[in-house]
């Protein structure tokens, strides 16, 4: 586990403390394998290398997992390809907007005021009341093209 790793997983477990949330070995885990891992990456996927280490491991591990790292906003649902991303910066519920490359996987989370503005306003104009939106556009990310 490189150095970076191991401090994001850290800040996660400081910031459970500090709600009372229950960040078991499992969750912990599974949110390392997706650093590890990084861009989007499948239950299956998951499961698969969480086998590696605990041959036990169920789908419903992977799934009790994934919804509490959802919950604490540790990651993101790629909807388009039924994925996840793990979030590089752990703050409250933020809202963003996904590049996927179609090549290499790789999923660039970007925060843009003007996006989430245009959509609340839109979202007023319409007396439309927004639960969850997603936001993501597929192509060939800067490096992929460069080859
Ligand atoms: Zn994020
Ligand atoms: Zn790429």
């Amino acid at each position: 586990m490189t150095k970076e790793i191991s401090v994001l997983v850290e800040q996660a477990q400081a910031l459970c403390v500090e709600s009372g949330a229950r960040f078991t070995t499992a969750r912990k885990k599974v949110l390392e394998l997706m650093l590890i891992h990084g861009g989007a990456v499948s239950a299956y996927e998951l499961l698969d290398s969480l086998k590696e280490t605990d041959s036990s491991a169920k789908p419903p591990t992977i799934y009790r997992a994934l919804d509490f790292l959802l919950e604490q906003h540790f990651i993101h649902r790629v909807e388009s390809q039924n994925a996840f991303i793990a979030c590089n910066h752990f703050t409250d519920d933020h809202q963003l907007q996904l590049f996927i490359c179609e090549r290499c996987k790789e999923v660039q989370e970007l925060h843009s005021p003007q996006i989430q503005q245009s959509l609340n306003e839109q979202a007023r104009l319409n007396d439309f009341l927004i639960h969850s939106q997603t936001v993501e556009a597929r192509g060939i990310c800067h490096r992929c093209r460069q080859d």
